[in-house]
């Protein structure tokens, strides 16, 4: 079956089409030039941004895979988590379209959806699979049972997401928003071990993160290096911060698989775009005997292709289409796959 993904919890609007595990359309419209000064996202911005997007993207994706409308054998819509007003233009979207081609509708959970995404590239998810979620507004470790139906939180972040780590630094460092990829970039000419940034909840058993002790402890370093008028080498900075924050997350990841016992850890997020945590988990997932997955960087931020993924999936599995009065909600938990 043919599945029409539409994604709309942030700043892109993203329409992706499916055959299966079948990749035939990614198309994405970002309305981040226009938040960029802001050093931030402005929902009602991003929302009538979702609204002007919505249709061309949508034509786009199906001239890109050369297929008409009527095609389309099921839509999948992002029903959260993410902004409420953006949510709700691909929603009600989705509905439309579901409606008019009389197909059926599955709205996916956002998060889900970054999990499920990386099968467009490297086939069926094992089963269980451990998933390191690393995105903008979440850090979490899942136990993945069956990506269509079943996810289980081990650890989440206790306060700021990695991704949003990466903003608050590049921010700090006078990079522009948002700051991940620039401090990836920025990295690469500095030293991962110039500075002995802190690595919260490093020891604590648990699977669980904290990354505002960090992000204040780079905070206080800068601001004391130009109280003394020295230098403050923003590669090394850069490459020292990113250091600490991937050491955390790919040795809780290999906590996670240690402890429940298993051997394919997927990676999945906008974070998960980061070259470094790409390079340190391959390292240590083959020093442990772990088989590691991380989607292509344009794969592992916002897009519709992951949504499609997932509503593929839905179909495969017979799970029941959603209702057309489904809700956008802001806060879905990660343990609800699909409304
Ligand atoms: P969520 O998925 O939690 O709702 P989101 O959809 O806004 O949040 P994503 O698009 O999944 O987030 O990821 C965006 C985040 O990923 C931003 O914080 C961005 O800085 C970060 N990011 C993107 N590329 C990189 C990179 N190369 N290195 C580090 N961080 C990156
Ligand atoms: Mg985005
Ligand atoms: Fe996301």
């Amino acid at each position: 079956p043919i599945v029409l993904g539409i994604e709309t919890s942030c700043d892109e609007t993203g329409v992706g089409i499916v055959r299966g595990h079948t990749l035939l359309a990614n198309t994405i419209a970002s309305s981040m030039d226009e938040h960029a000064r802001f050093g931030g996202v402005v929902p009602e911005v991003a929302s009538r941004a979702h609204l002007e997007a919505m249709a061309p993207t949508v034509e786009g994706a199906l001239a890109a895979a050369g297929l008409r409308l009527s095609d389309v054998d099921a839509v999948a819509v992002t029903a959260g988590p993410g902004l409420a007003g953006a949510l709700l233009v691909g929603v009600a979207a989705a509905k439309a379209y579901a409606m008019g081609l009389g197909v059926p509708l599955y709205g996916v959970n956002h998060l889900a959806a970054h999990v499920a995404v990386d099968q467009l590239e490297h086939g069926p998810l094992p089963k269980p699979a451990i998933a390191l979620l690393v995105s903008g507004g979440h850090s979490s470790l899942l136990l993945v049972p069956d990506v269509a139906q079943d996810v289980v939180s081990l650890g989440s972040t206790v306060d700021d997401a990695a991704g949003e780590a990466f903003d608050k630094v590049a921010r700090v460092l006078g990079l522009p928003f948002p700051g991940g990829p620039y401090i990836d970039r920025a990295a690469r000419e500095g030293s991962g071990t110039a500075v002995a940034f802190p690595r919260g909840k490093y020891d604590d058993g648990t699977l669980d993160f904290s990354f505002s002790g960090l992000k204040t402890a780079v905070a206080r370093w800068v601001e004391a290096r130009e109280a003394a008028g020295e230098p403050v080498s923003v590669a090394d900075v850069a490459a020292s911060f990113q250091e600490a924050v991937v050491d955390v997350l790919t040795r809780k990841a290999l906590q996670a698989c240690a402890r429940y016992d298993v051997k394919d850890l997927l990676i999945g997020g906008g974070v998960a775009a980061n070259s470094r945590l790409r390079v340190l988990a391959q390292e240590r997932c083959d020093a442990a005997g772990v088989r590691l997955r991380v989607p292509r960087p344009g794969l592992c931020t916002d897009n519709g292709a992951m949504v499609a993924a997932l509503g593929a999936d839905l179909v495969a599995a017979g799970v029941a289409s959603s209702s057309l009065d489904i809700p956008a909600d802001s806060s879905l938990p990660i343990t609800t796959v699909h409304v």
